[in-house]
């Protein structure tokens, strides 16, 4: 019996530890057991990863440890193979990032090619812990097999070059889901910070969406204007997401979602997915990061002009520069604050995780990595939410809209049939 007893107590030590995390301090120890536990179970998707930047132009590779590890850009690194697993993440969407400067330039199209290649082939590199997904099934399956699901998602919908040709290509190529736009309005859709141009969605856009639909392509409302997300549930017939954005309710940025907004998700059967991004998290953040960049201009211009032949050396002055300006930094327990206000606004089913690691210069406080996502299990525990809440909000709602979507592809494709609805339009 005492045996029996150690080797469950044995059993029970090694499963939790697998996370092997930190306790926050001032945690209660049993509260934390309990989150880890919760944690190791649950399907856990994240809707935003911009590791494929890297991907592509470093030659990144995810088997390499990325502790303390820093992008050519000077930004810091949040994935490698060893973070996934500490993550508990069991699906993640690598994003299929493309500037908007690509619209002036062009080649938002071949961009994409490379960062859909160097995609497929870290998951062909590491066949033992990834695993290439495009359905919900697929996340489930890979749950099982204790391995990441790597799932695709288009950021900017330039990148489709106005040819619904080229989004049913994206389509199997595995993206299943397309941010419509990045920062900047473009030909069909307007974007958050940038002058409309459409009203929101042109008519080509609404196509754009009708299309998604029809394929089972997720619309994504991360980084549209008010009204591009307003014209989108209007004429999505599948739930839509906001693959990495917050709740304006608690920060009023425009790359978070307004109450308005959320009220519609219901009906829709979408997920905000919250971004962890400390200035789209917290006003104070954001207004000291902006004071910062402006009071340090003048010094940044002046390093850059030093070290032009020397990207390493800027990045590092640049940090110290940084480190002995410091600002606050929203801790981690904010990324529940949106999730809290999402839950009180909308409901407990419409909000999800969408970390933007390797997106973003910096995380919350209290977070380095992917490794620290289960501080966020902790917090909701902490709060009181039950398990299944808890389940939900890391990945059982995305599960749900993205079957949901798969359904509704199903019943669109036996409604609309022949060319006439794939015809390309051209604003
Ligand atoms: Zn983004």
């Amino acid at each position: 019996m005492k045996n029996k007893l150690f080797l469950l107590l044995t059993l029970a030590f090694v499963s939790v530890s697998t996370f092997a995390q930190t306790m926050p301090k001032d945690a209660d120890p049993k509260l934390w057991a309990r989150a880890l536990k919760i944690h190791k179970k649950a399907i856990i998707i994240d809707g935003h990863n911009d590791i494929p930047s890297p991907l592509v132009d470093e030659d990144f590779n995810l088997a390499t440890d990325s502790v303390g590890k820093f992008h050519a850009d000077g930004d810091p690194f949040h994935t490698d193979l060893n973070r996934f697993k500490r993550s508990g993440i069991t699906g993640e969407f690598f994003s299929i990032y493309v500037s908007g400067s690509t619209l002036k330039t062009g080649g938002a199209m071949r961009r994409a090619m490379e960062m859909i290649d160097a995609t497929n082939r870290e998951v062909e590199k590491h066949p033992n812990e990834l695993l290439a997904c495009t359905t919900a099934a697929d996340i489930r399956r890979a749950k099982k097999q204790n391995k990441v699901c790597v799932l695709m998602g288009i950021e900017g919908g330039y990148v489709i070059e106005n040819s619904l040709f080229a989004l049913r290509n994206f389509y199997r190529l595995g993206i299943r889901y397309m941010t419509l736009t990045h920062n900047v309005t473009h030909d069909w859709a307007d974007a958050h910070r940038d002058e409309p141009k459409n009203n929101g969605l042109s008519e080509f856009g609404k196509t754009v969406v009708r299309e998604m639909n029809r394929l089972g392509m997720l619309v994504d409302i991360s980084h549209v204007s008010v009204k591009t997300m307003s014209d989108a549930l209007d004429v999505s017939t599948a739930p839509i997401i906001a693959s990495h954005s917050g709740a304006r309710g608690v920060n009023d940025h425009t790359r978070n979602v307004p109450d308005e907004i959320l009220k519609r998700l219901p009906k829709n059967g979408g997920v905000i997915m919250i971004n962890f991004y400390p200035s789209f998290l917290d006003a104070r953040t954001n207004k000291e990061e902006n004071e910062r960049t402006a009071k340090l201009k003048t010094q940044t211009d002046a390093l850059k002009e030093q070290y032009k032949n020397d990207r390493a050396a800027f990045n590092e002055a640049e940090r110290k520069l940084y480190a002995e300006n410091p600002i606050y930094i929203a801790p981690y327990t904010r990324i529940v604050d949106h999730i809290d206000h999402i839950k009180k606004v909308a409901g407990i089913d419409y909000v999800g995780i969408g970390s933007d690691y390797d997106g973003i210069p910096f995380l919350p406080e209290g977070m380095n990595g992917m490794e620290d996502l289960p501080l966020v299990t902790y917090e909701m525990l902490k709060r009181g939410y039950t398990e299944t809440e808890i389940r939900k909000v890391l990945g059982e709602n995305f599960l749900r809209a993205f079957s949901k979507a798969e359904d509704a592809a199903k019943i669109n494709s036996r409604q609309i049939s022949g060319q006439g609805s794939l015809k390309k339009i051209r604003n």
